[in-house]
């Protein structure tokens, strides 16, 4: 518990739904559901006007069609959350080196770390200030924060701001935000402990401490019931944690609702075992033990690890040891975080255990490329028209799949920097003017600084310059020894071609 509030949470608004509308002109102002595929579909996220009618996260959507029926239900576009989450990302690992994401759309930063490494005398309203007016500028999206001295203050503060404010905790003022609030609040109780607590009589925060540390513990056991005890005081000590371990390489996602179909786990585990390669092979780098974290929907944590015979960089071997490892795993309930991590790190390969599968390659392809960043788009057959998806039709140009159905599909031609919605026109599915699209910019490109060639080279005298920026490769995306989360799609394209692609 620090005695200044320099934790600093992030969390993108409405993330989901945001970028959906800032995508899409016409729907915004308007009631926007971001959600699951299939009739067990459960909502990601509302756009605050469709939370007005009562549709929230986690919530079935068929149950959020009841409440709100004329919401736009959009299939999900992890490909430019993503994009603009690592947008977001760089910017906090400028104010601080010490960033702790938490999902694609939040996270920790320590400013004390941020000051000391960046000597900016800002204080850290200021540098909320500033950095809610950055990722406005380059994503048009907002970001409400919450500054205190705990992790678990910063992120209560960051919920109360919401959407588009800032709420700091200043110190002494911590029991007065805390004791009205519901017991979920704190973090470790998920809906059993709630139920629990509730038989006992104590449904806020202000009751576990009045009920006292002996009868939490009576109730929840010794670790669970003193360690909730001491949260509800508002006593969280937990460091903001940007590597956990220097041994180990992992990533971790929470996700917005919680995960309790298979085939979704296996995609995210699979996500995950590439994004963990790519980091391990960042840092030049190879692991004999696999390890797969799994936090359930009531905040229970567990890991499974398997220890290869041979140290391995493959993504594929870190893959499939992940995937079995997650069969193990009782999904019942539903998963909240899921992570993968490679420990054990060598620093040179067994090439001879995976060479069999080096040869399976086609010839000169690049690591990069087997590395998906993001989930595979939904099925590109033509029949396949998903809503929300980005469409191009040869005569009428990029647009999105408003709905289809009965042989036909119907597609409204606007682009993010309209002002104005676009037209609407119907199209047989098997249409052969209409394509897949790829995403476009929320903001137009000019308002990134482009990529200059600031200083001149090297002179061959100064040799004291011995890490000069490296040159991105002609065609490999990959940026070896850079964190994945850095801004490798927006930074490393040639400034003259992208100077020239603006729409
Ligand atoms: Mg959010």
């Amino acid at each position: 518990m620090r005695s200044a509030p320099t934790i600093l949470h992030l969390d993108m608004d409405a993330f989901f739904a945001a970028v959906e509308q800032a995508s899409k002109p016409s729907l915004r102002g308007k009631p926007v559901v971001v959600g699951g595929i299939g009739n067990r579909g459960v909502v990601s996220t509302a756009s605050y006007e469709a939370r007005v009618h009562g549709v929230h996260s986690a919530m079935a959507i068929a149950h959020a069609r009841r409440l709100c029926p004329n919401a736009a239900y959009l299939y999900p576009r992890f490909g430019i959350y993503r994009q603009i989450s690592e947008i977001v990302m760089a910017l906090l690992a400028e104010v601080s080196p010490l960033m702790e994401p938490l999902s694609l759309d939040e996270a920790f930063l320590d400013l004390e770390a941020g000051a000391a490494a960046t000597g900016s005398p800002a204080g850290p309203r200021e540098v909320a200030e500033g950095l809610r007016a950055r990722i406005r500028a380059d994503t048009g999206l907002t970001a409400s924060v919450g500054l205190a001295g705990s992790k678990l203050l910063a992120k209560i503060a960051s919920e109360q701001a919401k959407p588009d404010g800032l709420l700091v905790v200043e110190p002494g003022t911590e029991r007065a935000l805390l004791d009205p609030m519901p017991v979920r609040t704190l973090w470790g109780v998920g809906p059993a402990t709630a139920e629990h607590l509730r038989r006992a009589g104590i449904t806020t925060v202000a009751e576990i401490s009045g009920a006292g540390e002996a009868e939490l513990v009576r109730l929840l056991g010794k670790s669970h019931g003193a360690g909730l005890y001491a949260m509800a005081a508002g006593l969280d000590n937990r460091p903001v944690v940007a590597d956990r371990d220097v041994k180990s390489v992992s990533v971790e996602d929470t996700f917005d609702h919680d995960l309790t179909d298979r085939a979704h786990v296996r995609h995210e585990i699979d996500r995950l075992a590439d994004r963990c390669v790519q980091r391990l092979r960042g840092a030049g780098r190879s692991g004999r033990t696999v390890v797969v974290k799994v936090r359930r929907y009531d905040f229970s944590t567990l890991t499974r690890s398997e220890t290869l015979r041979a140290p391995t960089d493959d993504p594929s071997v870190v893959r499939e040891t992940a995937r079995r490892l997650i069969e193990a795993v009782d999904i019942t309930g539903g998963l909240r975080l899921l992570g993968v991590g490679v420990t054990g790190l060598a620093d040179f390969t067994q090439e001879d255990l995976f060479a069999q599968r080096a040869a399976e390659r086609e010839p000169g392809e690049s690591d990069a490329a087997e590395l998906p960043s993001s989930p595979p788009p939904p099925p590109a057959r033509s029949d396949r028209w998903l809503s929300g998806q980005d469409v191009v039709h040869e005569e009428y140009g990029p647009g999105w799949v408003q709905g289809s159905g009965v042989g036909r599909v119907t597609v409204r031609f606007e682009v993010p920097t309209d002002t104005l919605p676009g037209r609407v026109r119907t199209f047989a599915v098997e249409d052969p003017a209409l394509t897949h699209g790829e995403p476009l910019p929320l903001v137009a490109l000019r308002d990134t600084p482009l990529p200059t060639p600031q200083q001149p080279r090297p002179t061959p005298g100064a040799a004291g310059d011995a890490t000069p920026e490296p040159e991105p490769p002609a065609v490999a995306q990959s940026s070896p020894g850079r964190a994945p989360k850095s801004r490798s799609g927006a930074g490393t394209g040639s400034g003259p071609e992208r100077g020239t692609s603006i729409p």
